[in-house]
């Protein structure tokens, strides 16, 4: 893109500035929301004379594109090649995120099951961690903990906790 529109009204401020226009100044309409606001340049950058508002320096610092790899030029914080390669990069990144999250309410979904396959009396009933174990139990994964005041500390799926007892036993109680 050559000279924006908007050069012309941008006043020169001193004999050792002067106001250049971006040269990767994209027009982005207003209602595209696909492109972040504030990777957009400003229409005119203000730059010491006889500099680019990128310099040799920069040019000369070897990035790669984080999607391709291939080498990326212009600004020092320029991360990817293209657009493309940008949305293709966190469209991976929002991706694994998401299989974090169902794979670990799928574990908590597991182990909830797994609590509510035993029978209750009156809102509690007693296990052992082999018991637990045998049937998938995975004991990296709660929701929650609940300390009483005499300092003993249930380990809550949603409503449905345990109490690790003496000797590997353990209480499964239900929270009303
Ligand atoms: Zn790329």
């Amino acid at each position: 893109m050559g000279i924006s529109p908007n050069e012309k009204m941008v006043p020169s401020i001193s004999s050792r500035w002067e106001w250049k226009a971006a040269p990767f100044f994209s027009m982005v309409p207003p209602w595209d929301t696909s492109v972040k606001r504030e990777n957009i340049r400003p229409l005119a950058t203000a730059v010491p004379k006889g500099l680019d508002p990128i310099t040799k320096e920069e040019n000369k610092m070897q990035r790669k594109c984080l999607e391709c790899g291939v080498e990326v030029r212009g600004r020092v914080d320029k991360k990817f090649c293209s657009d493309h390669c940008r949305n293709a990069y966190n469209n991976k990144v929002n991706k694994d995120s998401k299989n974090l999250i169902r794979n670990i309410n799928n574990r908590l979904r597991k182990n909830y099951r797994i609590l509510d396959s035993f029978k209750l009396k009156d809102g509690k009933t007693k296990t052992t961690r082999t018991r637990l174990i045998d049937k998938g139990f995975d004991f990296e994964f709660i929701t929650n903990l609940y300390t009483t005041k005499k300092g003993s500390t249930y380990y809550f799926l949603y409503d449905l906790g345990y109490l690790p007892l003496e000797n590997d036993y353990y209480m499964i109680v239900k929270r009303e």
